[in-house]
């Protein structure tokens, strides 16, 4: 589960103003639990996201995953959390271009310190939850770009994490493509139970999600449907 409560973050603005990129969000998402996050450019979706993942700590306010207090926490600590217990998908899979599918998802278990057996393990079955099985060998640019993105997301899955963050993971692919990898992460939220938050722009994203919220000016509101 993931809690936000009264989480503000602050940047300086101008000469003497601050701007609230986030302003007293209160946020829980349970386990297996998919919130579509929405809202226009500029309105602190990214913030959000960077502050769940414990890689911007907040200004006030206090981030938990499944209990643990990660806003306070220290930079060992919180790149521990992000190792085991977060999940992030950037828009852009960035991906190593000299290596297999497989070898991408092992590399995050060797800088976790599993046994190169687990690890193996782990990255196939990565794998297999995405769909790629067939895959494993091939190197990024004999993907196609859907291909890729289930990498990227299989490689989110290598820590088992219980917190997923999404970043528009279909704003590169087509239609059809979108809405594949739109069931696949409402499906390994299901399955893994994890709580995730998907940033988007795709309404039909909004009616896959289990509930979807708005932002604007830093604020959250629920999204009212119409
Ligand atoms: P979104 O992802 O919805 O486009 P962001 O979270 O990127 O929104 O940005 C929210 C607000 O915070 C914007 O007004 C942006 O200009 C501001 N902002 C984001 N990052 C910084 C930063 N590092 N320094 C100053 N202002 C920032
Ligand atoms: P998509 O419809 O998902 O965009 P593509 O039309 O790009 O897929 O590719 C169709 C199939 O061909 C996919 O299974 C993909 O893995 C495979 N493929 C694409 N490019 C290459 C390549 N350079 N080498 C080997 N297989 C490829």
């Amino acid at each position: 589960m993931l809690n936000l409560s009264d989480v503000t973050l602050t940047y300086p603005d101008g000469e003497n103003g601050t701007l609230n990129a986030l302003d007293a969000v209160d946020l829980t998402v349970p386990a297996g639990q998919m919130l579509a996050l929405v809202g226009p450019s500029g309105s602190g979706k990214s913030s959000l996201l960077a502050v769940a993942g414990a890689l911007v700590t907040p200004t006030s306010g206090t981030v938990t995953i499944d209990g643990t207090e990660i806003t306070g926490a220290s930079q060992a600590e919180r790149a521990r959390l992000r190792l085991n217990h977060i999940g992030l998908v950037f828009q852009q899979p960035q991906l190593m271009p000299s290596l297999t599918a497989l070898e991408q998802l092992q590399l995050v278990g060797v800088l976790r310190g599993a046994r190169p057996r687990a690890v193996r393990d782990a990255a196939r079955q990565a794998l297999a939850a995405v769909g790629l099985d067939s895959a494993a060998k091939r190197r990024p640019h004999q993907l196609s770009g859907g291909q890729r993105q289930r990498v990227n997301i299989a490689r989110a899955l290598m820590g088992e994490p219980s917190v997923l963050l999404v970043d528009e993971p279909t704003s590169a692919l087509d239609q059809h493509r979108s809405a594949e990898v739109m069931e696949l992460i409402a499906t390994l939220t299901r399955e893994r139970g994890t709580a995730t938050v998907v940033v988007t722009h795709d309404l039909e994203f909004v009616d896959v999600a289990d509930r979807s919220v708005t932002l604007r000016d830093g604020r959250l509101a629920e999204h009212a449907t119409v």
